[in-house]
């Protein structure tokens, strides 16, 4: 199958290309604009690979999109190119409206005149899939989940702009018919995650001894699902879902941020017990504006309808995650000291 995957540069969607094409053997056509965010060292493995090939463009400009969608003919878009963090998008909220909001439209744009051009089989099995997050739903209140039938209520920039996006795939479904899919997520980690992020963030700081930054009382709540489990969920939802349908993803595995940054913690004393004991770098910063308190996700509906489930336990795959900062040096060292420095922002990220 020949697959468009947008922002496949970025954390995840190098994992979903990478599991789309090693794994499973599809064609995929990665469209990335190359910001900040993208880090081609990951894509690396597919480098001389005939299945995939990588086209630095922007989903904002429509000449370009639409000429990636004659060139390449996708028989499934998987859209993932976004800005994803939240603390940019408290100081910056133009380039979230402009890459989330516009850039989908021209993206559904593309799809519409592409699936308009085909017919038969090719027109009946061609979807896009729209990849979101389950921060669209706003806060819950203690012991909650968010369901499919959750209210939208985003409170920040980038989950505003992304709870716009979801309006526009689903109206590109109920309005022009466009075989349209979408999923919200819940917080990722695993290899190749942006070190501006909670988790990688941490792990860095870890390393080097510095203090672990802990927003507010550090007792927010997230589900955590690792973003190889979220890959596989993608796909078995793109292969098996229903037109028009929404899917929640999610890990089965909510802690606090502070038990997030405890588990690390424990995983470097096993790792570097010479080091330890880590928990002595645990500081508290003043909250983020907005701070949602709890997200959890249901995923009941994907786990029955597209026979899918996670499969990680998440402090065991915390330690696996460690361990690839530890292994991958060469991954984030550039990032680290040259494109970007995780202490210039002075907190912890996305969480
Ligand atoms: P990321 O920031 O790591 O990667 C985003 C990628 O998109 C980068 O490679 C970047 O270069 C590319 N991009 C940005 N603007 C672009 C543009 N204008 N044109 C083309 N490419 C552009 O993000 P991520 O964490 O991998 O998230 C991927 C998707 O999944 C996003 O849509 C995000 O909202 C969603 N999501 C993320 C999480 C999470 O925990 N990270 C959870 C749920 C949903």
């Amino acid at each position: 199958m020949r697959i468009l995957v947008t922002g496949g540069c970025g954390f995840i969607g190098s994992a979903l290309v990478l599991h789309l094409v090693q794994d499973i053997g599809h064609e995929v056509l990665t469209l990335d604009a190359m910001t900040y965010a993208a880090n081609p060292i990951s894509l690396q493995p597919l480098a001389d690979d005939p299945r995939h090939r990588l086209e630095q463009a922007d989903i904002c400009d429509p000449a370009s999109v639409h000429a990636l969608y004659a060139d390449f003919r996708p028989e499934a878009v998987m859209h993932l190119a976004a800005e994803s963090h939240v603390d940019r998008s408290i100081t910056d909220p133009g380039a979230f409206v402009r890459t989330n909001v516009i850039g989908t439209q021209v993206m559904l744009d593309g799809a519409r005149t592409h699936w308009e051009s085909l017919s038969g089989e090719a027109k009946a099995t061609f979807r896009f899939l729209h990849v979101s997050t389950d921060e669209v739903y706003g806060s819950l209140p203690p012991d909650a989940f968010f369901t499919e039938e959750s209210r939208y209520d985003p409170r920040s920039p980038y989950s505003a702009s992304k709870a716009a996006s979801d309006h526009l795939a689903r109206a590109w479904h109920e309005t022009y018919g466009l075989p349209v899919l979408v999923t919200n997520c819940s917080n990722n980690y695993g290899p190749r995650h942006f070190p501006e992020k909670l988790i990688p963030l941490m792990i860095l700081a870890a390393l080097e001894g510095k203090p672990l930054p802990v927003y507010g009382d550090g007792l927010n709540e997230r589900d955590w699902i690792h973003v190889e489990d979220h890959a596989r969920g993608l796909v078995a939802v793109l292969e098996r879902g229903r037109l028009g349908e929404t899917y929640l993803l999610g890990g089965r595995s909510v802690r606090n941020n502070l038990e997030v940054v405890k588990g690390l913690c424990a995983a470097f004393d096993r790792l570097r017990p010479e080091n330890g004991p880590h928990e002595r770098l645990i500081t508290f910063v003043a909250d983020r504006p907005g701070h949602d308190r709890r997200y959890a996700i249901d995923p009941g509906k994907a786990e029955a309808e597209v026979g899918w489930r996670p499969t990680k336990v998440f402090e065991e795959a915390l330690t696996e995650t460690v361990r690839w900062y530890l292994d991958n040096e060469a991954w984030w060292r550039p990032i680290r000291e040259g494109r970007y420095s995780g202490e210039r922002l002075g907190l912890a990220g996305k969480s």
